[in-house]
């Protein structure tokens, strides 16, 4: 079969090589010169399905108002611009804040990142592939004594689900990870999750396309998809800047671009992008995290990658925009400077932005669509990184009409 993937992110070129397993005729199509140059760029790098809580849930929305306004918000949104589908896919964020609803969109998540994680493991096995990855699991730190009794109780609701979580107290928390004895006092305690891990998802898309190439992928970069093009009910190839692909199969993995893509076709994908940042600095000495690391409270996270530390966090309802707001990157280095002053030179941090492309459940968008041979692999949020794996897994099982390892129930576009 001739499948067509449309990008080469962290999701598309997983798909790519899952798809490649059962020897199609593949090619990955990116605007930019490489794999891996837009949101997997330079992520927070953690593998994470302790992460799988949704953003909408009933502890949400008090937060949310008694942050607007505050640029140092570690949610942001904008409200105030006229963009429907920006409206749209907050009053379906609302419908989903209730605790019967985050309960279920919780376990699709979790569901989709554990078989994810299993995944990686296995294809880490299979191909040797290298990419400053650690497996030393991921400790989520508190400083409030109520939100560490919160999420104590979440850790147990995940427990049930297949997520080992154990509580830790402030003392064991700086045992595991000595570089939080500079910050210790201000800890309430901690929730480890042994099996979590992490790496650099942009060292790990370049390794894998590789691999994938030397499958037989094909990869066409600096190439722009303009349109999707239909014949009926079947969608059978893409207009590009280059000129047309025909294709039995289509595969749209284009992270938060994939609704403009979709619409002119009629589908709407309830996708937006959310801008995060990161900063990226290199390691001196022992004041460095080794274990992943996770702050709840200003809702960030830190991983030691190699020789060097990245910490990434804040999410901004700011459209397309991916430009460098100081306010928000220096943000981001001062909470990273006051977890771990003695981590590095803060003054060498590069900073970055890049776009999640956010489902107002937190659940990815996975598989067919009314459309015969279009299928989705998009809205994979704050775990694009943790769910690649296992998306392109199940996506490669949907095209070759295989019956996928784990449920499909509530992954699909069907749900909204
Ligand atoms: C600050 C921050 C921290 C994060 N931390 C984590 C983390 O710790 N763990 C985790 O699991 N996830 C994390 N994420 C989320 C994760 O990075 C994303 O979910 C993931 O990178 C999305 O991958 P993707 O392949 O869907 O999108 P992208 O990486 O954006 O890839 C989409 C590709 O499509 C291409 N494209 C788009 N439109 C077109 C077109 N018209 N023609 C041709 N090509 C096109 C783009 O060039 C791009 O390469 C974080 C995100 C941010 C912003």
């Amino acid at each position: 079969m001739k499948v067509l993937v449309l990008g080469a992110g962290v999701v598309g070129t997983a798909a790519a090589w899952y798809l490649s397993r059962d020897g199609h005729d593949i090619t990955v199509i990116d605007r930019r010169e490489a794999a891996g140059l837009e949101t997997s760029f330079a992520n927070g790098g953690q593998v994470s399905p302790s992460h799988a809580q949704p953003w909408a849930n009933p502890t949400v929305l008090p937060k949310v108002l008694k942050w607007l306004g505050h640029e140092d918000a570690p949610l942001l949104f904008r409200w105030n611009r006229w963009d429907p589908a920006l409206w749209a896919w907050g009053l379906r964020f609302l419908a989903n804040c209730p605790s019967r609803r985050a309960k279920i969109n919780l376990e699709r998540t979790l569901r989709v990142a554990l078989y994810s994680r299993i995944c990686l493991q296995q294809l880490r096995a299979e191909t040797g592939i290298e990419y400053d990855q650690r497996t030393l699991g991921i400790l989520h730190v508190y400083r409030d004594r109520r939100e560490f009794d919160h999420a104590a109780a979440a850790a147990d609701l995940m427990g049930r689900w297949g997520l080992r979580r154990l509580e830790k107290s402030a003392k064991d928390c700086v045992a595991l990870e000595p570089a939080l004895a500079a910050s210790a006092a201000q800890l309430a305690g901690g929730i480890l999750t042994p099996e979590d891990e992490s790496g650099d998802a942009h060292k790990f898309t370049t390794a894998l396309a590789a691999l994938a190439e030397a499958r037989g992928v094909q990869f066409r970069y600096g190439v722009t998809v303009q349109a999707l093009v239909k014949d009926g009910d079947r969608v059978t190839g893409v207009q590009t800047d280059t000129g047309m692909l025909s294709a039995d199969a289509i595969v749209l993995a284009a992270g938060s671009f994939s609704p403009l893509l979709a619409r002119p076709l009629g589908l709407r994908l309830p996708v937006i992008p959310a801008k995060g940042y990161s900063i990226t600095l290199p390691v001196e000495g022992d004041g460095a995290p080794t274990v992943s690391i996770t702050d709840d409270e200003f809702k960030m996270v830190y991983s030691r990658l190699g020789n060097r530390l990245r910490a990434a966090g804040t999410a901004e309802m700011t459209g397309y925009d991916t430009s460098l707001n100081p306010a928000r990157w220096h943000l981001i280095r001062d909470r990273a400077k006051a977890l771990f002053p003695l981590a590095g030179d803060y003054s060498q941090a590069e900073p970055w932005t890049g776009l999640r492309p956010v489902t107002p459940d937190s659940v990815p968008l996975l598989g067919a669509t009314p459309l015969k041979g279009l299928f989705l692999n998009t809205g994979h949020g704050t775990l694009g990184w943790t769910m690649a794996c296992g998306s392109g897994r199940i996506i490669a099982d949907v095209v070759a009409e295989r019956q996928p390892d784990i449920s499909m129930d509530g992954l699909g576009l069907e749900r909204f």
